[in-house]
């Protein structure tokens, strides 16, 4: 229904590359989440999809044609592709039964009767048959956001891109919106929905893209997805992973700067007083013990190889604190059992941490330590 191939889309005007190599093939009815960070190009993507960005580079297919190729009939595309977005955008100056009619009437040439009986039956099935002579200014966030799916439903389109369409609505009518368009995905329409409601993406979908740094970075099922991402970026993002980091050498070492870095995020996060206090004395024991008693040849190594990095990460699904410390290969491993000095440090930090686990990392040596919860 739906095949994409090495698209990419730069702004002109910015010169930002927003997305890089996105490839998918999307099947008839297939019912697509699409999630990942603020700004990673989701937007856009979608907005490619139907033409109202061009592509910097790349191929789409949208039922066997090749919609980004010479001579392709984009506003035939558009009416075969509906998109909702996040502010409505309905006709102001129409009433809830013209805005669903319109369309039909004037780009499908549907006789108006026929518009009309259409366009009632839609608006029944998006619970609105009873406001068909309103207008949008007297309809709430909610409402209008299921005369803009009614809408979208009398073109009668091959397929259904939604951008984020319950974000800007209040908290009480997110789910009125999303039960009408779990309804429209009952009816086999393939569709592409843009969200933040994980609940909603996991229930709903077929299959779910986590996109992040100009590329679909992950794919799979709901489950897959949320309950077993592979990659880091994706396991980060669905368990609201925040972090912060400090990077460190032999000499330069400013822990009190760490110190308040590591504070302001607790803040910022709202970790309350006691895992505050807590986190900020796990970073001072990992780093005191790993820092203060390198040995010369040790500290040399450190230097040499590009020095350590800390991250420190909450979970807000979790609420967990962990620490991951990264440092060179060469040197010794500082938590080394087998040496006095090794096994005090690993005492030291087990003090402060419910588990400290060692391993290795992207080329490195690596510290995870999960901070004492209560
Ligand atoms: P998302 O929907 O994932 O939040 P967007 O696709 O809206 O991301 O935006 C991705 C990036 O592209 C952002 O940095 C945004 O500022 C930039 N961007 C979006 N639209 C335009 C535009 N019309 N011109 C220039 N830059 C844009
Ligand atoms: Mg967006």
């Amino acid at each position: 229904m739906i095949r994409i191939e090495h698209l990419g889309k730069t702004y002109s005007d910015t010169g930002l590359t927003v997305l890089t190599d996105v490839n998918a093939e999307i099947q008839d009815g297939e019912i697509i989440s699409i999630i990942g960070p603020s700004g990673c190009g989701k937007s856009t993507f979608l907005r490619c999809i139907n033409m109202l960005e061009p592509p910097t580079s790349g191929n789409i297919w949208i039922d066997g044609v090749n919609v980004t190729g010479p001579g392709t009939d984009i506003s035939k595309v558009r009416r075969s592709l509906g998109m909702v977005f996040q502010s409505f955008n309905l006709f102001d100056n129409l009433s809830v039964l013209d805005n669903v009619i319109v369309g039909p009437v004037k780009l499908l040439g549907m006789s108006p009767d026929t518009a009309e009986e259409q366009a009632r039956e839609l608006l029944e099935q998006v619970g609105l048959a009873s406001k068909a002579d309103y207008f949008p200014s007297q309809l709430s966030g909610g409402q209008k956001q299921r005369v803009a799916i009614a809408r979208c439903m009398s073109m009668n389109p091959k397929a259904i891109l939604f951008d984020e369409p319950t974000s800007a609505l209040d908290p009480t009518m997110v789910s009125e919106v999303l039960r009408v368009i779990r309804n429209v995905a009952s009816r086999g329409i393939t569709m592409l929905i843009v969200t933040h409601e994980m609940q909603f993406a996991r229930n709903v979908s077929t299959r779910v893209f986590y996109m992040d740094q100009g590329v679909i970075y992950e794919d799979g099922t709901p489950e897959q997805i949320f309950d077993h991402p592979v990659r880091e970026r994706t396991q980060y993002f669905v368990k609201r992973i925040r972090t912060v980091s400090g990077h460190f050498d032999s000499a330069g070492c400013d822990l009190f700067g760490l110190l308040g870095k590591v504070h302001n995020f607790c803040a910022q996060y709202g970790l309350d007083g006691s895992l505050t206090e807590r986190t900020e004395k796990a970073v001072e024991t990992l780093i005191s013990c790993c820092l203060t008693s390198l040995d010369d040849a040790q500290s040399a190594k450190l230097d040499a190889c590009g020095g350590m990095d800390l991250d420190v990460a909450y979970s807000e699904k979790s609420g967990h604190v962990r620490m991951r410390l990264l440092y060179p290969m060469e040197m010794d491993g500082i938590l080394d059992t087998g040496t006095a000095r090794g096994q005090a440090r690993l005492d030291g930090l087990l003090s402060v941490c419910m588990s400290v686990e060692q391993g290795t990392y992207e080329g490195r040596q690596q510290i995870l330590a999960g901070v004492n919860c209560e």
